[in-house]
C-alpha cells in the first residue's frame, strides 16, 4: 500500500474496526483529530458483519439492542453519532421481547418497562411478587451504580477499586431471593447474552445487560452491518480513514519505547502518534511483541479466562412459509440455564436461542432463522489449523463439513418439537463454529465475549485501557463489558484519555 495512507501521520491509529474501534474513530474524529482505521476483513464492523444466503440477510453477532427509545442511553449515544435518522430499527414485542422456555413447555415472556415485566411474571409466579420486585429494585440499583451507564462523568479511583458490589454472583443473588426454582431460572433466562456461567458471572454483567433491554427493545432490520456502514460514513465525513482487507501485523517502535507505525501484510507502514487496539487484549500483546509489556500483566492477561463459542446455524424459508418472530426465544432442554456453558457432547445441545432476522420486504413472513447454542473452541481443534474467510478462501476439508451437518441435524430435531413441521418450509440450512468467529474477529478461541468477568476475582477480570506501551491504548468489549452499549461506552472510557470526558457527556446529553 501506497500513497495518501502511508505518507501521513495520523493523530490515531485504530486497530480493529469492531464497533467499540468505530466509536472510539468516530469520537476523536468529531474532536478534529486526523484517524484511520484499519479492518483485516473484507467488511468493516467485526460483530457487525452479516452474509447473504438464497437473498437472506444473517446477522452473525448482533441480533438486537436495548435502551434504544426515545432519550434512553444507547439512543442519545446513536444520537451522538448521529445515526438515528438513518438507522432501520423495530421495536420488540412489548409484551413478550424475550421468551424463556423450559423442557414442560411452559413460556415466560419478558415484558418490556419495568412495570410490565413485573406484571407478566407477577401473573405466572403469583406468590412472588416481593422477590421479583426486590429483583428489579436490585437491577436498577446496581445500573445506577455505573456513571457512564447514567452519562454522568466522575469516574473516580474509588468507583474503579469499589470491588463490593462486583463480587456479588448473579446466580447465588437470584436464589438467595427466592426457593422458587423455576423462577430462579426464569429471572437469569437470557444469560446467553452473556454466556454466563454460575459461579463466576456477576450480578452487574446480569444487571447492565438485562437493564437495558427491558427498558426497550429493537432488532436492526436488514441487518445490523448498517451500524457500521453509517458509522463509517459519519468518520470519513470527519475527515477520518477506514483501510478494509488489511491486517495489522505488528509494530515499529522508535528508541524510547514509543509506537510510531503499525506494520501490514502487505508490509507497508501506517504511521501514527497514538494507537488503539480494538483486538482482544492477548492479540494485541502478540502483534506489538511480550517483551514490550510487562511479565505480570501478559501473565495475567494470557491467563485470563474467555466466555464460552457458539455454533451458529442459519435457516433460510421458502416464501411466506414461517411467520416472523418480534421477538427472541430461549429455549431450554434442562431445567437449569446456567448449565449449558459446562455441557457434555453427549448431551449437546442444552437449549438454544432463536430469532427470525428483521426484513423490510416482508413483515409478517420470516426470510431467516438465527439459532445459536453454546460450543468449546475445543471441538473444533482438529481443525485448528485451517483458516477460512471471505478475504482468504480456504476449505477446511469434508470432515468438517459433515461435524457441522451432524450438528445441524441435532438442533433441527429439537427446532421439530418446537415448530412441528418446519423442514417443509426451509431452503437451506448453513452454519459457523467457534473457528468461524475466530477467524473472522482474530482472538484465539472464538469466544464470543471475550474475557470472562468473574465475582471471585473482579479486579483481575478488569482491563485498564492504558497499556505499559505509553501510545497504545485498548478498547473494545474486553474493557467495561461487551455488546453494543457494553463497546461504546468502553469507547467513550478509552478516549477521555485524550479528551475532555465533561464536554463529550455534555455532547452526548444533548445531542
Ligand atoms: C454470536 C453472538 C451474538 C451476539 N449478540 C449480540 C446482541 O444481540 N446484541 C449485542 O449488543 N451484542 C451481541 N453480541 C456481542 C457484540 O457483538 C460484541 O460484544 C461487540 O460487537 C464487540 O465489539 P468490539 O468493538 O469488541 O469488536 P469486535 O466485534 O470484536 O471486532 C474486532 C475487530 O478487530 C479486527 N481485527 C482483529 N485483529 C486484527 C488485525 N490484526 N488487523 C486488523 N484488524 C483486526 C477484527 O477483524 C474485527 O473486525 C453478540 C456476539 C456474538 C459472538
Amino acid at each position: 500500500m501506497t500513497g495518501k495512507y502511508t505518507d501521513t501521520t495520523f493523530d490515531f491509529v485504530i486497530i480493529g474496526s469492531g464497533f467499540g474501534g468505530l466509536c472510539s474513530g468516530f469520537i476523536l474524529a468529531d474532536e478534529g483529530y486526523s484517524v484511520c482505521i484499519i479492518e483485516k476483513n473484507k467488511q468493516l464492523g467485526g460483530n457487525l458483519q452479516v452474509f447473504s444466503r438464497d437473498k437472506v440477510i444473517f446477522d452473525t453477532g448482533v441480533h438486537y439492542i436495548g435502551s434504544l427509545d426515545e432519550g434512553q442511553l444507547q439512543h442519545q449515544f446513536f444520537k451522538y453519532f448521529q445515526l438515528t435518522d438513518k438507522l432501520k430499527m423495530k421495536r420488540m414485542d412489548a409484551d413478550g421481547y424475550d421468551i424463556i422456555r423450559f423442557p414442560d413447555g411452559k413460556e415466560y415472556k419478558y415484558g418490556m418497562g419495568y412495570d410490565n415485566f413485573i406484571k407478566i411474571l407477577v401473573t405466572d409466579f403469583p406468590e412472588e411478587k416481593l422477590a421479583i420486585r426486590t429483583f428489579c429494585d436490585k437491577i436498577q440499583e446496581i445500573c445506577r451504580l455505573f456513571p457512564l451507564y447514567n452519562l454522568e462523568e466522575n469516574i473516580s479511583p474509588e468507583y474503579i477499586n469499589n470491588t463490593e458490589f462486583r463480587e456479588i454472583n448473579a446466580e447465588a443473588y437470584i436464589a438467595s431471593l427466592t426457593n422458587n426454582v423455576r423462577l430462579q431460572n426464569v429471572l437469569a433466562g437470557s444469560n446467553p447474552l452473556y454466556a454466563g456461567v454460575k459461579n463466576k458471572t456477576p450480578l452487574y454483567v446480569h444487571a447492565l445487560i438485562l437493564n437495558s433491554y427491558i427498558i426497550s427493545s429493537y432488532k436492526l432490520v436488514d441487518g445490523s452491518s448498517q451500524l457500521a456502514t453509517l458509522m463509517a460514513r459519519n468518520i470519513r465525513q470527519r475527515g477520518g480513514e477506514l483501510i478494509k482487507n488489511r491486517k495489522v501485523t505488528g509494530g515499529v517502535f522508535d528508541d524510547e519505547g514509543l509506537l510510531t507505525g503499525v506494520t501490514l501484510a502487505d508490509g507497508s507502514m501506517i504511521k501514527g502518534k497514538n494507537f488503539i487496539s480494538n483486538m482482544h487484549p492477548a492479540a494485541t500483546i502478540d502483534i506489538f511483541g511480550e517483551s514490550r509489556f510487562l511479565g505480570a500483566y501478559r501473565k495475567r492477561v494470557k491467563a485470563l479466562e474467555n466466555t464460552i463459542s457458539s455454533f451458529s446455524m442459519y435457516i433460510s424459508f421458502k416464501k411466506d412459509s414461517f411467520p416472523y418472530m418480534n421477538h427472541n426465544v430461549y429455549y431450554y432442554m434442562v431445567e437449569d440455564v446456567w448449565s449449558g456453558t459446562h455441557y457434555t457432547t453427549e448431551k449437546w445441545p442444552e437449549g438454544f436461542f432463536i430469532c427470525t432476522p428483521a426484513s423490510s420486504a416482508n413483515e409478517s413472513f420470516a426470510e431467516g432463522m438465527s439459532v445459536m447454542t453454546y460450543m468449546r473452541y475445543e471441538e473444533t481443534e482438529q481443525w485448528a489449523q485451517t483458516f477460512n474467510t471471505t478475504s482468504e478462501v480456504t476449505s477446511r476439508g469434508s470432515d468438517y463439513e459433515q461435524f457441522k451437518k451432524q450438528k445441524e441435524e441435532l438442533i433441527l430435531v429439537e427446532l421439530e418439537k418446537l415448530y412441528p413441521g418446519i423442514r417443509e418450509k426451509i431452503v437451506d440450512v448453513y452454519s459457523s463454529t467457534p473457528l468461524t468467529f475466530r477467524d473472522y474477529i482474530g482472538n484465539y478461541d472464538g469466544s464470543m465475549y471475550g474475557i470472562l468477568k468473574d465475582s471471585n476475582e473482579p479486579m483481575r477480570t478488569f482491563i485498564n485501557p492504558r497499556t505499559k506501551i505509553p501510545n497504545l491504548y485498548l478498547t473494545g468489549q474486553n474493557l467495561i463489558f461487551h455488546g453494543i452499549l457494553g463497546v461504546t461506552i468502553g469507547a467513550f472510557v478509552t478516549c477521555f484519555n485524550f479528551v475532555d470526558s465533561k464536554k463529550i457527556i455534555d455532547k452526548v446529553k444533548n445531542a
